[in-house]
């Protein structure tokens, strides 16, 4: 058993994909299951947006035009949530890096720790599928639970699985327009990251067309490799 409390043996594993490819989904699974810690940068921005704070003053307007929040803000907060005690013995980078200026300081970041990215894993979706998988997102607003009106609805309409909560939440740029954007920056922005991890040789690439479970077996293959 590898001694995952010691820096350079913590993972940190990345996961990339459009908007909709199921990376928030598939990272709280592997918080779940294999203890990684889910490091989102859409939920610390929502959360920035909420609480009103500077950054998030700056970073409302950009978000529901589907356009990406500048790197110094989004390296802010992932800097501050990355430097707490839970987030050591490894973690899940859901939504970031989604710039090359990103990827390079995430190296130098982790480099200064002694650490560096393990993996990072594509997962491979077929684009025009993600408006639907969008336009049909809500989250369980007290326990942030994920759903989809058709894809992984509630057992009870309405009724959180998880929590019994009724309070449930659509995201105000989960609409078909947006994504159109959203889609668009993933495209001129993130998916140069592919050949960055690539030249790296820490990429992997999944198909995440088939359903949530199965796209999780192949993950939790992955990551059991990276916890033992
Ligand atoms: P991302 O974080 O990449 O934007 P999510 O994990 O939030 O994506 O998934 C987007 C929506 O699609 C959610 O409503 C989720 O329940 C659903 N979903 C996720 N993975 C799949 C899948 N493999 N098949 C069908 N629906 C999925
Ligand atoms: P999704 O994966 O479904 O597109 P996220 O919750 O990851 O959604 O991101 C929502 C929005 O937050 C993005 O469209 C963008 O405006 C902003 N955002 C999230 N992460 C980043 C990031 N790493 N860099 C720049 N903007 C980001
Ligand atoms: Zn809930």
């Amino acid at each position: 058993m590898k001694d995952l409390t010691h820096p350079q043996n913590a993972p940190v594993v990345i996961l990339l994909g459009p908007p909709g490819a199921g990376k928030g989904t598939q990272a709280r699974m592997l918080e779940e299951k294999f203890g990684l810690v889910q490091l989102s940068t859409g939920d610390l921005l929502r959360a920035a947006v909420a609480a009103g704070t500077e950054a998030g003053r700056k970073a409302k307007a950009v978000m529901e035009a589907g356009d990406l929040v500048s790197d110094d803000i989004v390296l802010a907060i992932l800097t501050d949530r990355l430097a707490e005690p839970d987030c050591a013995t490894g973690v899940v980078l859901d939504g970031f890096p989604r710039t090359t200026g990103q990827a390079e300081a995430l190296d130098k970041l982790l480099s200064e720790r002694g650490q560096a990215v393990t993996t990072a894993i594509s997962l491979e979706v077929d684009d025009v599928k993600m408006v639907v998988r969008i336009t049909g997102r809500f989250t369980c607003g007290s326990c942030g639970e994920g759903y989809h009106k058709d894809f992984k609805p509630t057992k009870v309409a309405g009724i959180c699985d998880m929590c019994g909560g009724t309070d449930m939440k659509q995201r105000a740029d989960d609409n078909a327009q947006t994504v159109m954007s959203r889609l668009d920056a993933y495209h001129a922005q993130t998916a140069p990251l592919l050949r960055y991890y690539g030249e790296q040789d820490v990429l992997q690439k999944i198909d995440a067309m088939g359903p949530i479970d199965s796209v999780a077996r192949e993950l939790s293959t992955i990551a059991r490799q990276l916890t033992v």
